[in-house]
């Protein structure tokens, strides 16, 4: 059986829900599909979910939150009606949401992810009466009823172990097809919970791990994931095959065509992915698998992402000082910050984080602790980062690889603020300035790319 997961694009209208009708049809081990909240019609449209964020603001800031509500619904309704589903049903979802504003709005993060659920949990409400209207047997799932549980944040949801068993005992052996709503799930308590943002493709991946499916398909708007962003290079063409590691690195470095937590569960189940463009059924799409052959040398794709910043320090001798790793990372576990990388030389270290995770108030703590408690002898922070990553299984075997990608950057005028190479085996990683990120990306395609 196959799991299936749509994106925003792909039920952004009636026109686009027949498309996923027709592909849930298509096909009888189509059994799950998993559905986000209507995205953007065209460009300047504004997606359902920021819709209700927006919403949620209204109530929060205690202004008339009436506008926005209707907004919301006459966006769904649209859809409803121009499906011509029954009109009577559409009632239902309206009172949800009105039930969901008059929920009390302290906490403000428990209360923004009640409505901003609502997006998903109405469309797999609209895709359900789709199907059914089409003669097929199908039917809404709710997940906290289906056993979704997640702790963490509210809006940074994350499964707990125990939701695999109780998702596969509720969804298995069922006659009908499961739509079931992407992005959120339930507390222990019973609260809705979302994922971060773009956390439809997770609540897919978990369904296909728990289920053993045999193939995650996960549908959006390109034809799979691209070898470099198709928004930074035009001409940039789908990768045919991915592995797991691949597309952890690359997910992780900016591809956001897959969420990067979604990978995980389809590792840990072995669950192939198939990444596919629901406007075009037919195109190959990629496919992502445990191991694939490659080519020595063979670079799959380059990701490029803004906005890091790095802490540099130096300090005579740091190479023997035990425990000094050690004392320098607790600061940041202290402060509740995760950092990305650890560059690090005899005499110096760096460490790499999200600028957006460093604000200047947590700055001045950190480096006053790190003068104070380590006595290094230089210590700088430079902000205005991006981080562009040249991702594939060959690299690991292939010499003269460094060479030819800072041969490219230097080419182009791009400097190389840093360089990290060989702490993964698939991967290389340099810094370079905000600036220079998309001529940085454009050089390395030209170089590994022009003769494909
Ligand atoms: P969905 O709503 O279907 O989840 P997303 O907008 O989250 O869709 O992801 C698809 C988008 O990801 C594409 O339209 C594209 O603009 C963007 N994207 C970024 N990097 C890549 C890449 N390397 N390959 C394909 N798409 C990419
Ligand atoms: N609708 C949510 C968002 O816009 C989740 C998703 O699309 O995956 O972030
Ligand atoms: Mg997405």
């Amino acid at each position: 059986m196959k799991v299936l997961k749509f994106g925003g694009s792909s039920l952004a209208n009636a026109e686009q829900i027949k498309k996923v009708c027709d592909i849930a049809a298509a096909d009888p081990d189509r059994r799950v599909l998993v559905v986000s909240a209507p995205g953007k019609r065209h460009p300047e449209d504004t997606k359902v979910t920021d819709m209700l964020i927006n919403l949620a603001q209204e109530a929060l800031g205690g202004r008339d939150t009436e506008p926005a509500y209707a907004a919301v619904i006459d966006r769904l309704r649209e859809i409803w009606e121009d499906l011509q589903l029954d009109a009577t049903g559409f009632d239902e979802i309206a009172e949800d949401l009105r039930q969901r504003l008059a929920m009390p709005t302290d906490p403000a993060n428990r209360f923004l992810d009640a409505i901003k659920a609502a997006g998903e949990d109405c469309c797999a409400r609209i895709v359900a009466a789709a199907l059914r209207s089409r003669g097929m047997a199908a039917t809404y799932v709710c997940p906290r009823d289906a056993g979704l549980i997640l702790g963490g944040e509210f809006g940074d949801g994350q499964v707990l172990p125990e939701s695999y068993a109780r998702l596969a005992d509720s969804l298995k052996n069922r006659s009908e097809v499961v739509v079931f709503p992407g992005f959120f799930g339930a507390t222990p308590d019973g609260e809705t919970i979302t994922f971060s943002r773009g956390g439809s493709d997770v609540t897919g991946a978990i369904l296909a791990a728990a289920l053993a499916a045999d193939e995650y398909e996960n549908y959006t708007d390109v034809d799979g994931v691209y070898c470099v962003d198709p928004r930074l290079v035009p001409e940039a063409r789908p990768i045919p095959e991915l592995t797991y590691r691949e597309l952890r690195e690359l997910t992780y470095s900016g591809f956001n065509v897959f969420h990067e937590e979604a990978v995980i569960p389809a590792i840990r189940e072995g669950i192939p992915v198939h990444i596919r463009n629901t406007n075009r059924p037919n195109a190959p799409g990629t496919r992502i698998m445990p191991r694939r052959r490659f080519k020595h040398g063979e670079v799959v794709g380059i990701a490029g992402q803004r906005g890091f910043c790095t802490i540099y320090m130096s300090k005579l001798l740091m190479n023997r000082e035990i425990g000094f790793g050690r004392r320098l990372l607790s600061l940041f576990e202290e402060e509740g910050l995760s950092y990305e990388h650890v560059p690090s030389g005899i005499d110096d270290i760096s460490i790499i984080l999200a600028s957006d995770d460093f604000p200047t108030d947590v700055e001045r703590r950190i480096l006053e602790r790190i003068r104070l408690e380590l006595q290094v002898d230089a210590l700088e922070v430079e902000r205005g980062l991006a981080l562009i990553m040249i991702v594939g299984e060959g690299m690991h075997y292939s010499v003269g690889m460094a060479a030819k990608a800072t041969g490219a950057l230097a080419h182009a005028g791009v400097n190389i603020e840093m360089l990290n190479q060989g702490s993964s085996e698939i991967s290389m990683m340099f810094g370079v300035k905000d600036g220079d990120c998309q001529k940085a990306v454009r050089a390395l395609f030209d170089e590994f790319f022009s003769d494909r």
